[in-house]
């Protein structure tokens, strides 16, 4: 099943779970719909060819929600009865921490083997060095900052460009590179307005012809609109557009980045099934696959990475 939010990649997880399940002579469902299919029975058995042409589509074909009753020990006890009636022996649960969260406790308390495979734009999970969808995500972001940066330079404004990632700034330090912003604010870290004031009056000085400040939602400023009134309270000279980028952010065909680690994932997942594991989430560290217990996965607070502020600021001069 998917669950929770869509991320491009999603497809090509499910279409590597299937493929990897026929290889390996196991039948394979689909539960469409999340855990909500489950909960009623929304459950089809996917064949080889179920998964032809879905490597490149975004979203998820198989549908994804969120399950108020799956919080519950009755729907849980639902999705239980519907989980035998099938003849389901394991299950694999594409999604984000709220979706793993639901499959470690649906485990334990039905002796249920489960893997989790991380599909989120959000990259804000512990036990993998990416998502399935980041890369993607980041893509866009950055494409549009490309974009935004055209008529940025061409009437020498100032452009706050917002991005998703919940209350992580994942998405935002790589958009924010590989878009070649002059500053970046993001959720972990307590960044005073004087500072960024600081570094546009710095690039001003220096002649800087356009200026793009990538800010992540969930910022402890505020959003994008609320920074940018801050800005322009201190330095009146600058020309300030806003633009919040949104859902564009979770659409679009997935990057090869995104469908091989969706690939290796799924392959993985199966794998580590027919290996015992269970309650788990399969990841790629260091390019190897790795498997991390789901409840570490979910709790432990993957921290962004100091090195790339730094190539950041040295090259936002
Ligand atoms: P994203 O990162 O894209 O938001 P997610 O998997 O974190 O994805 P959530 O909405 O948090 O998305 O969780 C998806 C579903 O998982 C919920 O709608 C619910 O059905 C189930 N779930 C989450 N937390 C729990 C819980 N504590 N107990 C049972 N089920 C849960």
């Amino acid at each position: 099943m998917t669950s929770g939010g869509d991320a491009p990649g999603m497809n090509a997880a499910v279409r590597a779970v299937v493929r990897a399940c026929i290889y390996y002579d196991i039948q394979v469902f689909g539960i469409y719909k999340g855990y909500d299919g489950l909960i009623s029975g929304n459950i089809e058995e996917l064949r080889v060819r179920s998964v032809a042409n879905i490597l490149s589509r975004g979203g998820t074909f198989l549908l994804s929600a969120r399950s108020d009753e799956f919080r519950t020990k009755e729907g849980r006890i639902k999705a239980y009865e519907n989980f035998k009636k099938h003849e389901l022996d394991a299950l694999v649960v594409i999604g984000g921490d709220g979706s793993f969260t639901g499959a470690d406790i649906f485990s334990r308390e039905f002796d249920i083997p489960v893997i989790g495979i991380p599909g989120t734009i959000d990259n804000d999970l512990a036990g993998t060095d990416f998502t399935i969808g980041f890369d993607t995500a980041c893509n866009t972001a950055a494409e549009a900052i490309d974009k935004i940066r055209d008529t940025a330079s061409s009437h020498e404004r100032l452009f706050f460009v917002e991005v998703m990632g919940r209350d992580a700034g994942f998405i935002a330090v790589n958009s924010a590179i590989g878009g070649g912003a002059v500053a970046m604010i993001v959720p972990e870290h307590n960044y005073p307005i004087e500072k960024l004031i600081k570094r546009l009056q710095k690039g001003a000085a220096n002649q800087k012809a356009s200026n793009i400040v990538v800010i992540a939602e969930g910022c402890q400023l505020g959003n994008a609109y609320d920074i940018a009134d801050q800005v322009k309270a201190k330095l009146d000279y600058f020309d300030i557009r806003v633009t919040v980028l949104g859902h564009l952010q979770r659409g679009g065909s997935p990057t090869t980045m995104d469908r091989v680690l969706a690939s290796r994932l799924g392959v993985a997942a199966v794998e580590g099934l027919r290996d015992g594991k269970s309650k788990v989430m399969v990841g790629i560290i260091n390019n190897k696959i790795a498997y991390t217990p789901i409840n570490e996965a979910i709790k432990i607070e993957k921290r962004l990475d100091p090195e790339e502020f730094r190539v950041a600021k040295i090259l936002s001069i």
